[in-house]
């Protein structure tokens, strides 16, 4: 044994007396890597291999024997193999007899087989006591050391005692345990690793769809509009123009998109006079990815700012500005500062840096390192009080920015409103349901029916 691993190893043996052996079948990639790992946390190590060869890709501290050899030698014992090759170890079944047994595979497709291959090993060794682990973690991250991502590991287990040596071990290796219950959530672990962004995917099409959208829109009344009544190419509209104003539009819809699904359930609850009803699946799955919404939408917003701030480089705004002294040059007259204007342009200017500035609080405090630092009470005044202020700022940057163009007939070409016009639907009834949800009369029942009272009792007592 090297002198860095004898190190380690006195190190745990002072702190938690000796670690118990543990066994690993199979000596591929995962098994070798797991190996490394426990050897490195003080774990004595031993192979069941086909080939009882050493190879030097195989830890140095670790034995490597025959199956049944290496099973005799452990109480737990890792099956580190593919779920096809699982047959064999129904000639094990007697060695394995009140064994803890690892499971840490993983299938290819979701739901591959009719039952979970933990469940699977549970039928070919009824006598072992079959725990699920492991499968969430890389053989990569193990052994790179970059477990950051994948610090948690589901556990799952019929075996009470069993689930718990193996949690044990779990947090040895400096990973965190995750009790899933029984061994019918295999599947569902099973699953996990599968998965691809699920929480991301109604999020990226309802902001793909919207900005799309809004882009068209854009470009229709902006550049084409311009273009066939007034014989001018603003083309190039579409690198910055047409994209500064999709992006401050999308921020502040998805934003609104955030807080709709809250006040929506809000009326449904008063609408039915109980919280014990299930809401509709499409207000759930809606509910589940607001922090994803808000992300995005702040994504946008940071997007707008930047594009806000190369305004002043752009060719197009400095010869409108040019033009405007050329113009005053030849007319010899100096226009007058408008109050109201710079009054209504920084005031524009102050609630979006603040809109801003509270929209990146918001995204900083959805971040599980900082929300596992604040208890529920601060994560709830964050995200709902200082969420809905957000929502305030931006509505009213839009507002005092586009509001002008309300009254204007210029503004609805082809009668259509202004996209800012346009962006202020959703946030604007938000706000507005918001306002009458916050009346004495209306939060007072509401209140009562989320602490558990119901209009018409299903349980009389
Ligand atoms: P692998 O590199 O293909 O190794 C599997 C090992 O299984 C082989 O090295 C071999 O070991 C043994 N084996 C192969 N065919 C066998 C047979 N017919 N009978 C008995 N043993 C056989 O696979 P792996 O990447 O290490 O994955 C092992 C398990 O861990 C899989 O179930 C996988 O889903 C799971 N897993 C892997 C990862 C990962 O990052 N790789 C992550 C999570 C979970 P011997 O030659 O020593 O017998």
């Amino acid at each position: 044994m090297n002198e860095n691993s004898s190190n380690t190893m006195a190190l745990t043996s002072n702190t938690s007396n000796k670690r118990e052996t543990v066994c690993i079948f199979g000596t591929g990639d995962f098994g070798r890597a797991l190996g490394h790992k426990m050897i490195q946390c003080g774990y004595p190590v031993v192979y069941g291999s086909r080939s009882t060869q050493i190879s030097n890709l195989i830890p140095k501290d670790a034995e490597v024997l025959s199956h049944a050899e290496a099973a005799q030698k452990a109480a737990i014992i890792i099956i580190a193999i593919q779920r096809q090759h699982y047959n064999f170890l129904t000639t094990l079944a007697e060695i394995l007899h009140g064994k803890v047994v690892v499971d840490i595979s993983n299938n290819l497709k979701l739901n591959q087989y009719p039952e979970s291959n933990a469940e699977y090993l549970a039928q070919l060794l009824p006598g072992a006591k079959v725990v699920k682990a492991f499968n969430t973690v890389s053989a990569w991250a193990l052994q790179s050391g970059t477990l950051d991502a994948s610090r948690q590991v589901f556990v799952c287990g019929d075996d009470m005692e069993a689930k718990q040596m193996v949690m044990n071990i779990v947090r040895a290796l400096g990973l965190t345990p995750l009790d899933q219950g029984s061994l019918l959530a295999a599947q569902g672990i099973e699953n996990y690793p599968l998965q691809l962004f699920p929480m991301w995917k109604f999020p990226i099409f309802l902001s793909f769809g919207l900005a799309v959208f809004f882009f068209f829109y854009c470009l229709a009344l902006n550049v084409i509009y311009t273009y066939i009544y007034q014989k001018q190419d603003f083309s190039f509209f579409i690198a910055i123009s047409i994209p500064n104003q999709v992006c401050p539009v999308m921020a502040l819809v998805l934003l609104a998109v955030v807080y709709l699904p809250g006040v929506l359930a809000a009326i449904i609850q008063l609408y039915r006079g109980t919280k014990y009803r299930r809401f509709p699946d499409w207000l759930d799955k809606w509910m589940l990815c607001r922090k994803q919404l808000g992300l995005i939408a702040l994504a946008f917003a940071s997007l707008h700012v930047l594009f806000t701030l190369v305004g002043p480089i752009r060719s197009f705004v400095r010869w409108r500005t040019s033009q405007g002294i050329i113009s005053q040059a030849l007319n010899n007259k100096t226009e007058p500062l408008d109050n109201t204007n710079a009054w209504l342009s920084d005031s524009y200017l102050a609630l979006g840096i603040l809109g801003f500035f509270l929209f990146v609080l918001l995204g900083i405090t959805s971040l599980p390192s900082v929300s596992n630092n604040v208890n529920w009470r601060e994560f709830r005044f964050v995200q709902s009080k200082l969420g809905y202020l957000t929502l305030i700022l931006c509505t009213a940057h839009t507002m005092v920015y586009g509001g002008k163009w309300f009254l204007n007939p210029l503004a609805y070409k082809w009668y259509l409103p202004d996209i800012y016009m346009l962006s202020l639907v959703v946030p604007c009834t938000v706000l507005v349901i918001k306002f009458v949800l916050i009346f004495p009369c209306v939060d007072k029942p509401l209140t009562q029916i989320r602490q558990g009272w119901e209009r018409t009792p299903k349980y009389s007592e």
